[in-house]
């Protein structure tokens, strides 16, 4: 048995505090349905946690620009049910809800979804060498069982995929991080938040093991707000990691064409993923399903399947497809559909 020190921090400071003097063995722990399940795993083995329940970042609000707030600790049910994300981000409360089970999302905190890890069974399997785990000691899954695997992104080195479905949609709403720590605060945007394995699959962020997230704040989505949605295929349908993912948001015009447009997959690589010049391809065009194919086209141009997941490639591609053609028709969220400017 590992023995671990546990500590509640009573404010801010304590928490800053016990993770920059951190030897590397303080680690903070929000709802614990991932890091426990680590720990049980022998996977993390920090020698204290600092627990951050207490700390005032459960709050979910607007901003002075009209964006929203997510303070790391609001749960991830909490969150989605909020009639402010609803109001705001009908997207964000699909994608979250589209994720793990009723139970999960009660202790799952925003923060913690963020830096969950992947879910790749040879990083479960302690037996095997995993770069992620033990860096250099090798990638089974290169030849393995890649039936979960990224089609985009990976390298020589890992081939894992992001397991969330919170963070596809916070990546096509241009959400940014808020960080803080001993040394200040800072704001990461989302696309730099998480990292591509590269030679370096240990990491996953760009967060430094001394700061703390306090806050995910999601810019004015108005535009979005009528044509989004989230779609997920996974092996089951509920209770499932995504086998690929899109979150699809439309901006159209009063003429019917498209003024704006995200498109964020998951299931597919090590972050996120997002092609900001495949969805320039759709401005100015009319809603149609042969132009959302061009787009899915440019999205998975660089694809590369794994073998056992070489299906996710045309999987990817329709499903990109269908998630378009399901947010022109209109959004529909977890109270039935919102009618265009309804909510305005
Ligand atoms: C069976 C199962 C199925 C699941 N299915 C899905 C799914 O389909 N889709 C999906 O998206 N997710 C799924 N999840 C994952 C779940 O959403 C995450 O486990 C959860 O969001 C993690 O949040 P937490 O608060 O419990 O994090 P914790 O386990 O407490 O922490 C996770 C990590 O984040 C760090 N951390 C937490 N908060 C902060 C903070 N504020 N600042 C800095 N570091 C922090 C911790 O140190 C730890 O390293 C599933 C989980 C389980 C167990
Ligand atoms: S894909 Fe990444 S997480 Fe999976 S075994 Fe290879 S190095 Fe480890």
């Amino acid at each position: 048995m590992t023995p671990v020190a546990y500590e509640r921090a009573g404010d801010v400071q304590a928490a800053l505090a016990a993770l920059s003097a951190a030897d590397d063995g303080a680690r903070c722990i929000a709802g614990g349905t991932n890091l426990i399940d680590l720990m049980k795993e022998n996977i993390a083995r920090p020698e204290r946690l600092v627990d951050i329940n207490g700390l005032p970042f459960d709050r979910i609000e607007t901003t002075e620009d009209g964006g929203l707030r997510l303070g790391a600790l609001a749960r991830n049910a909490d969150t989605a049910y909020h009639p402010l994300v609803r109001e705001h981000c009908p997207l964000l409360g699909a994608a979250i809800l589209a994720g793990a089970s009723p139970q999960i999302r009660n202790m799952a905190s925003n923060g913690g979804n963020l830096l969950q890890r992947t879910r790749c069974h040879y990083f479960y399997d302690v037996g095997v060498p995993c770069n992620k785990r033990e860096p250099g000691s090798g990638c089974p899954a290169i030849g393995g069982l890649t039936r979960q695997h990224a089609i985009l992104g990976a390298s020589d080195h890992c081939i894992a995929t992001h397991p969330s479905d919170m963070c596809v949609a916070l990546a096509a709403l241009d959400a940014t991080v808020q960080v803080r720590s001993q040394r200040g605060e800072r704001s990461i945007a989302f696309a730099d938040f998480h990292r591509l394995p590269g030679d370096r699959p240990s990491q996953d962020t760009t967060l430094a093991p001394d700061e703390l997230i306090t806050h995910i704040v999601v810019p004015p989505a108005a535009a979005f707000r009528a044509h989004s949605a989230y779609l997920k295929l996974r092996d089951r349908a509920s209770y499932a990691f995504a086998l690929v993912s899109v979150a699809a948001a439309l901006d159209l015009s009063e003429d019917g064409t498209v003024r704006a447009v995200r498109v964020a997959l998951g299931g597919v690589a090590h972050k996120p993923w997002r092609l900001p010049e495949a969805e320039s391809l759709l401005v100015g065009a009319r809603p149609t399903a042969e132009h959302f194919a061009l787009v899915a086209d440019a999205l998975l141009r660089s694809a590369q399947g794994q073998g056992d997941n070489d299906f996710k490639i045309p999987l990817a591609r329709r499903a990109i497809v269908r998630a378009l053609e399901t947010a022109a028709a209109g959004t529909v969220d977890n109270q039935g559909r919102v009618p265009e400017g309804a909510l305005q």
